[in-house]
């Protein structure tokens, strides 16, 4: 039972004031006038204002009349301030999203939202998705993706370094593999399912795919997808991601993300997967860096005096799991080379996602063809940074074809005339709270009212039992799978 219903009422208003006030900024403008951003943004923030009394009604009534039972690790404070929080962290992303597109970087976005519109491309070929949904990118301290169970939107964050940097915008293949994951359909059964039924299959006989390996499916799905959509640039740009992480972070689990040690295999496995003798040169090369990486975080492993390293001392081939077992870098995968057997378990869910959800023929589509890279004399340089270089030449083309593909606009224009935006702009939400017809935006209302009524009648029937049933609620297809910057409480985040 909930004692502190007015209380959490009180802050469910706090948050309805705030947005509604915030919403009458665009009010004047008038259809005519709105940019296509504004008019995503205004239908946003529309569906956020339904959604957010729906969604803190059902809980903060259902605990306080004994409808809903507490659950063992969410009581009735932790869910609402679950709820609480994700929607103010909604909120400062459409702050965020108003502010940044109304000065010069909005062209900068819009050429992103082309790049994200291209990167859901393998989804589509390979119907994991039937259509794309609507774009909007926007500027924050890192990237990250947000599902949103209330209008058919992806929300990209993108870090703010990406405007000199470009190569930083290479992690938005891997970011569109969570939104796949997350929304994709597999012989009309979610991702989620087909993953149970791939690790019963694999476990049958003999424990394939034990509990750490498959706490790291969806970061593996994401990671295939994203090396299938930008190739070998994407491969190196995630190797080199995973330099920045501390030795610590380097050696152990997360419980969620692939030990770093291990992850450039995954990429390099998958490329070689599809294309055995095509690009080589280049895996090998990719395979070198990363060997000398890791002969460099043995030696600093030796030197570091902390408790946990030293445990690993001569141990360097080995990662910590979540469970604080050692296991061994080729148990767990195959390490430069083509996938010969899968008893390794990240091999297993690579192979499986290659058969059965993406079985692409090639890579890369996203990126530059790097076939006739070359790079100028460097026979006088030392041969660590012969190879350095060679493989900045990756980086240097992938800047070149992203220069190249501002200028195409047919990406922008589909974005722009995407089909819903002509569904009946008459359409009125009937439970619209502040009597604003949202149709007029030109937004496929049919798919907001479809969302909201199928949150609305999953919570007719909360099931019985300690909060088995309105967990569904609460995680409301994904949104609060996760905090606010990836911490406590939002999105799905990077790396
Ligand atoms: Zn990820």
């Amino acid at each position: 039972m909930l004692k502190t219903k007015e209380v959490w009422s009180a802050r469910r208003e706090g948050l309805i004031t705030y947005l509604r006030d915030f919403k009458r900024f665009y009010d004047p403008l008038g259809v005519d006038e709105m940019d296509t951003w504004q008019e995503i943004v205004w239908a946003l923030m529309n569906c956020l204002d339904v959604f957010l009394q729906k969604q803190a009604n059902f809980f903060i009534e259902g605990f306080a009349n004994g409808q809903l039972e507490s659950h063992p690790n969410f009581s009735p404070e932790s869910t609402l301030n679950i709820i609480i929080d994700q929607i103010g962290f909604d909120i400062e992303i459409m702050e965020k999203i108003a502010r940044q597109r109304g000065t010069k970087f909005n062209k900068f976005l819009t050429e992103v939202d082309c790049l994200v519109w291209k990167a859901l491309d393998l989804a589509i070929a390979h119907k994991l998705l039937e259509q794309k949904p609507i774009i909007l990118t926007y500027f924050q301290k890192s990237t990250s993706i947000r599902v949103i169970p209330y209008a058919p939107i992806i929300l990209v964050g993108i870090p703010y370094s990406c405007i000199h940097n470009e190569r930083d915008l290479l992690a938005i293949p891997h970011e569109v593999g969570h939104y796949v994951y997350r929304l994709g359909k597999h012989n009309n059964q979610s991702l989620f399912a087909w993953a149970a039924s791939m690790i019963e299959t694999a476990n049958n006989a003999s424990e394939v795919i034990p509990s750490w390996a498959e706490n790291w499916i969806e970061e593996i799905f994401a990671d295939v997808y994203g090396a299938l959509t930008a190739g070998l640039v994407m491969a190196l740009d995630f190797q080199d991601l995973q330099k920045r992480r501390t030795l610590e972070q380097f050696y152990k689990d997360d419980g969620e993300h692939p030990t770093p040690l291990l992850r450039p295999f995954i990429y390099q496995n998958t490329l070689l997967a599809v294309d055995p003798n095509n690009e080589t040169q280049w895996m090998e090369k990719l395979n070198q860096d990363w060997l000398a990486h890791l002969s460099l975080r043995k030696s600093d492993l030796e030197d570091l005096d902390e408790e946990w390293a030293i445990g690993l001392r001569g141990e360097s081939d080995k990662f910590e799991t979540y469970e604080r077992k050692l296991k061994t870098v080729t148990e767990a995968i195959t390490t430069g080379g083509e996938i010969k057997e899968s008893q390794k378990p990240i091999d297993y869910i690579v192979k499986s996602i290659l058969n059965d959800l993406l079985p692409a023929k090639t890579y890369g589509n996203w990126a530059p063809n790097f076939k006739d890279e070359t790079t100028n004399d460097l026979e006088s340089l030392p041969d660590h940074e012969i190879l350095h270089q060679e493989l900045e030449a990756l980086y240097l083309a992938f800047v070149k074809w992203y220069e190249s593909e501002k200028e195409d606009r047919a990406c922008t224009d589909n974005i722009a005339t995407l089909k819903w935006r002509e569904a009946d702009t008459q359409l009125k939400l009937n439970d619209n709270p502040v009597g604003h017809n949202i149709g007029h935006t030109g937004l496929p209302m049919d798919e907001v009212r479809n969302r909201l009524e199928t949150l609305s009648n999953n919570k007719t029937i909360p099931a019985k039992g300690k909060g088995e049933g309105w967990l569904l609620v609460l995680d409301a297809g994904g949104w609060t799978v996760k905090g606010p910057d990836c911490e406590a409480t939002g999105g799905v985040c990077a790396g």
